[in-house]
Order: C-alpha cells, then structure tokens, then sequence
C-alpha cells in the first residue's frame, strides 16, 4: 500500500519541476523573514531572483547546528510568533538545545509523511500500534503519535518506561505494531522472555525502528526475538523528527519524503556537492516548512543517496543506513553525547588529569557508557572512602550534564595511554557496522 502515489510514485521530471518550484518559493521566504538568511545571501551576492530551479541549490549557504545554537532560541525562525502551535527541543547536546518551532501546516505535513511511512511498513487502519518513542520535548513520541492517527490505527501511547506493563499491554491489547529505537526493542525482547512469555503469546508484527544507527543483524536478532518485521526510520528534530525516510517492502534504503526535505550528499572537508551513488555527508533543505525553515542543513550523518527505481512503485531517491557521523557525536540509548561534554566536566575538577577514555558497550542490548579517567598524583590514595567520594562527585556532574549515567572507572596517574597524533577518546564496542 502506498498512502499518497501523486507524491510518493511522481516522475523525476515532476518531482524536479516540483522541487524548483518550492524552493524558489522557500528563498523567497526566507529571505524575506529571517534575517540570518538575508544576512547570509546578500554576503555572497545572492538574491532570490537567482534561484530558478533545484539545481540551484548549490548556490545557497549551509546552515549547521552551530548556526541554531548562535541563534538561540528563536533566531532562525521565520513565521510570527502568533503562528507557532508546538516547540520541540533537541536532546542533551553541548550549549544551548536547538529550539524547533512548528506551524498548523508543519504539523500536518509532519503527520502526513509519517502516515506515508507507515503504510510503507504495512500498517493500517486495523491495526494498534504502540508509540514507544518518548513524549515530550523529543520529537519521536509526538511525531509517530500524529501520523498514527493520521493514518488512523489505534495509537497507544507508551512513551518510555515500565516496561513490564508494556508488554502486558502489548499482550492484552493484541497490539500489532511497535515505534522504538532498535536497543529499545532488544531490551523489550529480554524482558519479554524474562517475563517467561513467548513471542507466539503476542500479535507484534510490524516494528518502526530508529533514531540512532542499527545493523542489519541487529534487525534479525530483533525480528527472530520479538516474531515482527523491522523497518527503518529516519529523521531528525531540526529538519521535522521523525518521517524525513522510511524504507519500504523492498528494504533497499529509505525513501525520502523529497518533495518536503531536499537531500543531497557534500563532501564535508570541501563542501562540494556529490552524485548520487557516491558516500558523503547528508544535507536536508526544508522545501515547505513555515515555522523554522533551513537551507542545506549539515545533518553529519554520513550516507549515499541512490536514485534507481524501486520494485516497489515509488519514485523517491532512497538513502542508505547512516555509516557513521562526521563529527564525534555518540548515540548512547538515543540521547546525544558528545566526548568534549565529558571532558569539559573533568576539566572543571582539579582531582583529574585530563585524560579519559569513553567506552561505549552493549551489555544484554542496552547500552552503556563507561568513563575511564585519570586521577592526579596528589589525590590518588588508598582511602577507600575519599576515591568513592570523588567517583561519586564525578558520576552526578556527569549525569546531569549527558542526561545518562555513566559507569566511572578512576585511573592510576599516567595509567591511560597517551597518543602521539590524534588521541583517541572514544572506544565503540558496539560492532554497529
Ligand atoms: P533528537 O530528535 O534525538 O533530539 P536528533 O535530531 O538529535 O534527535 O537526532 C537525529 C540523529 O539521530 C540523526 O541525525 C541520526 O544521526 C540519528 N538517527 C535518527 N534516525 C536514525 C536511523 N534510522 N538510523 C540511523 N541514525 C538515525
Ligand atoms: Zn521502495
């Protein structure tokens, strides 16, 4: 089942002419409303006059999550005030949070590109279907909660959390469809089975998975576990949340809902634009947003975009899985982390060296952070007592800085391996390729 053919099965000629059309409109836009745009454009000698089809795009200026940081909170948005009906917040990041504001329209496109990637995984109007992405400030809860309805399946709002109650809701209720991010499934798979109850004493069948990276072996284990289908789900809170990509029956890659966000892939170091096919940093513009429109927005999600038809009727460019990030950003359980948060936080206590180590596992499918740090001559003792009080100290500036807690180890003096290029900070056991 497709939701919407006009757009989803549009030719490349009319997508392209489809395209052109909005983003003249968009530039337009913000050129017009938002200042920082404005500001950008006329540094580079561009006007909205120069802007005739899609191809164009390359003339226009990148914006990066520095940018909405710089401008917090309200800087780049573009529609009054008057017309923002919902405000979303980017998880736990260094600085500031970025701020998204949405319009009436913005939400109903929102819910119209979820309602599209949920028919492509299969679900329908008969089916219930657990929302297991958090509420709140995250875009994951809402965003799959209105397409859910959209569609109209019967939404149950799970959110996090409980999850023991979860599945007896999951059971009791024959709920046939899950949106989670992929560890969260696994771990609903071992609670499941620590409960003593079977795959085959509940109706799971269709899983939406994303939010953070995961394998095509993690979609076995999670599919053989939980007796479902797993499909991708892409998206990210400054471009809409989650519906930016979804993959369809012929899990080649994710379509993406280009007529909403353009994508392309730029070589990070020269910013250049890339063909299709080729590997390099994913870019969305927002081609019909009102609230906080973006031009060319630097997502760091390393991935190739491919346009060759898909079996399955649709049109659209298909991204492959995201390979990695061109910034050093961490997922750990879908919240955001970053290694210079960590090591801001042991920069501020005199009782560390700044050496640390992150290392990042997954125990029993959850994952789990582990920060090795360096104790300086004059504080390391033997005073059981003293080092515990230090770890703690350590373990809550930490916690309320990355919003997850971590497991300290504290080091001997010189105990951690200096590096004599680039150090390395960061030890992913995950196996996430
Ligand atoms: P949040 O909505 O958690 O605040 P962010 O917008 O910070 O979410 O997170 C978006 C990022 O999450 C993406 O840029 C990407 O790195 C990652 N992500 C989201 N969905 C997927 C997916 N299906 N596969 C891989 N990574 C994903
Ligand atoms: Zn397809």
């Amino acid at each position: 089942m497709i939701w919407n053919p006009a757009k989803e099965c549009m030719s490349r000629d009319e997508m392209h002419a489809l395209q052109s059309k909005r983003l003249q409109k968009l530039v337009n836009y913000v050129y017009h409303n938002t200042p920082f745009y404005r500001n950008k454009m006329q540094a580079m000698d561009i006007s909205p006059e120069d802007i005739k089809s899609i191809d164009d795009i390359v003339k226009l200026p990148f914006t990066t999550k520095q940018d909405l940081r710089d401008n917090y909170p309200y800087g780049l948005q573009a529609a009054p005030s008057s017309e923002i009906v919902r405000v979303h917040a980017s998880s736990g990041t260094t600085g500031n949070p970025t701020i998204v504001g949405y319009t009436r329209k913005d939400l109903a496109v929102w819910s119209e590109v979820m309602a599209r990637a949920l028919t492509s995984f299969g679900v329908t109007r008969d089916d219930t279907f657990s929302v297991s992405y958090g509420y709140g400030l995250f875009t994951g809860g809402l965003g799959a909660h209105y397409g859910v309805e959209n569609l109209g399946a019967t939404v149950i709002p799970t959110s996090t959390g409980n999850t023991e109650k979860h599945i007896r809701l999951i059971r009791d209720l024959k709920i046939s469809g899950i949106a989670c991010t992929p560890s969260y499934a696994l771990y609903l798979a071992e609670t499941l089975e620590k409960m003593g109850i079977s795959k085959d004493d509940i109706n799971l069948r269709i899983g939406a998975f994303g939010a953070e990276p995961w394998t095509e072996n993690m979609r076995k284990e999670i599919e053989q576990r939980l007796g479902l289908k797993g499909y991708n789900l892409y998206g990210l809170s400054e471009i809409v949340g989650p519906g930016v990509s979804y993959e369809c029956s012929e899990q080649n890659g994710s379509h993406v809902n280009e007529d909403h966000y353009y994508p392309e892939i730029i070589d990070p170091d020269t910013l250049e634009q890339l063909p299709y096919g080729t590997t390099g940093e994913l870019v969305f513009t927002t081609l019909t947003k009102e609230g906080m429109p973006l031009l060319r927005y630097r997502t760091k999600d390393l991935c190739t975009l491919y346009d060759e038809e898909c079996a399955c009727g649709r049109k659209s460019v298909r991204m492959g899985r995201i390979v990695g990030r061109s910034d050093d950003m961490l997922i750990i359980r879908g919240i955001n982390v970053f290694p210079s948060q960590v090591e801001s936080v042991i920069l501020e206590m005199n009782e560390f060296e700044p050496q640390y180590l992150l290392v990042v596992e997954r125990k029993g499918n959850l994952d789990t952070l582990q920060v090795q740090v360096e104790v300086r001559k004059d504080f390391f003792s033997d005073d059981i007592g003293r080092m515990l009080a230090m770890k703690k100290r350590l373990a809550d500036k930490l916690k309320s800085v990355l919003s997850i807690a971590a497991d300290i180890k504290l080091m001997e003096p010189n105990s951690i391996a200096r590096s004599e290029g680039k150090s390395k900070r960061v030890i992913d056991n995950r196996m996430l390729k």
